[in-house]
């Protein structure tokens, strides 16, 4: 249930109405928009006179959630979230691009490679240390050695970090090197993880799970919220259809639909998305165009010799090419890259 108050509600009346959610066993979460306050009574409502709120002198109306989730549904915060971190802005009208390796592999790889991104113009550089590999004898990742070496070349380019946690007990290790923890695909729905997670306080970069519905990608939200950690982006990184000219199809339309449903911000991953480095710079001139608030790609310079999705990996010569077409495309749009 959604509680929207006046907009001259007095800070008292605003308490009134979170004392009486809180009378009815239910749990208040306040956002505080640009013009309004609203009040989510999270729990089971029931049993809840709706008209009770609805009768009172300070609330605008009462609006119940009819979704599985709530936390993260446009009904309950009507604006954009904006995710903002490192004196940057998610979900604004500026396109945040993360660019950076597979997995870092040495240091000269990631100095290299960092300094390729951030001439380019990437905001973010992404790089797995913990590499959820299908198979247990493929590279596995430099761990936390791997996070160290990741964290100076990103200090010397200016750039924040992303990286992926496989497991809660690497969240705490990883903390104090990295800006946004990333869930990957095959741990979207990993929920000791979700939980741990709703717990810190840096962002989460949540993937789609390959077969989940656009309902149990916010559902997996809904549990990184419920915790108290609103800092959520969302990341379409291509699903599992009977395609199989490409590793996953990526679901562009889950960009305007994640939209309407949802105020939290949405990126693409056009390298997982396609696992094919011709169709990278399509896809994600795609994304851009219908609404995707930033990019997530992959960029070696030796893909022939990555340790992981080479074939999915950019050049540095034709990240910097997307980067200008996307400019253009963003211009188109309203926004900026
Ligand atoms: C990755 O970003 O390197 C990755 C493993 O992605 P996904 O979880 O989308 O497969
Ligand atoms: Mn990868």
């Amino acid at each position: 249930m959604v509680i929207v108050m006046r907009d001259n509600a007095t800070a008292d009346q605003i308490e009134a109405v979170e004392e009486k959610i809180r009378a009815s066993n239910l749990r208040v979460h306040r956002v505080d928009g640009a013009i309004r306050t609203i009040l989510g009574a999270i729990g089971d409502p029931s049993n809840v006179d709706i008209r009770e709120f609805e009768n009172m002198d300070s609330v605008l109306n009462v609006v119940r959630i009819m979704e599985p989730y709530k936390l993260c549904s446009r009904t309950f915060h009507p604006e954009n979230s904006i995710i903002r971190f490192n004196g940057l802005e998610l979900g604004s009208d500026r396109i945040i691009v993360m660019a950076g390796p597979c997995a870092v592999e040495n240091e000269q790889q990631i100095y290299e490679i960092t300094s390729n991104v951030a001439q380019a113009g990437a905001t973010i550089l992404r790089g797995g240390v913990f590499k959820p590999r299908t198979s247990p004898y493929a590279f596995q990742g430099l761990g936390m050695d791997g996070l160290k070496i990741m964290r100076q070349a990103a200090d010397e380019f200016k750039l924040p970090i992303v990286t992926e946690v496989l497991e809660p007990g690497q969240i705490d290790l990883m903390y104090h090197y990295i800006d946004i923890y990333q869930v990957g695909a095959r741990n979207m729905q990993n929920f000791p993880l979700l939980r741990a997670l709703s717990n810190m306080d840096k962002p989460v970069l949540l993937k789609r799970g390959m077969s989940a519905t656009i309902e149990e990608f916010l559902m997996a939200a809904e549990y990184i919220m419920s915790g108290g950690n609103y800092n959520i982006i969302l990341c379409e990184r291509g699903i599992r259809t009977f395609e199989k000219y490409t590793r996953n199809t990526l679901d562009i339309s889950a960009i305007p639909i994640v939209k309407k449903l949802s105020h939290l911000p949405i990126i693409a991953d056009p390298s997982h998305g396609t696992g094919r480095r011709e169709f990278v710079a399509p896809m994600a001139r795609a994304a851009v165009a219908s609404g995707a608030d930033g990019l997530i790609i992959e960029v070696h310079h030796q893909p022939d010799k990555a340790l992981s999705d080479g074939p999915q990996s950019l050049l540095p010569d034709q990240f910097q090419r997307l980067m200008e077409e996307l400019k253009v495309i963003a211009w188109a749009i309203g926004r900026t890259i």
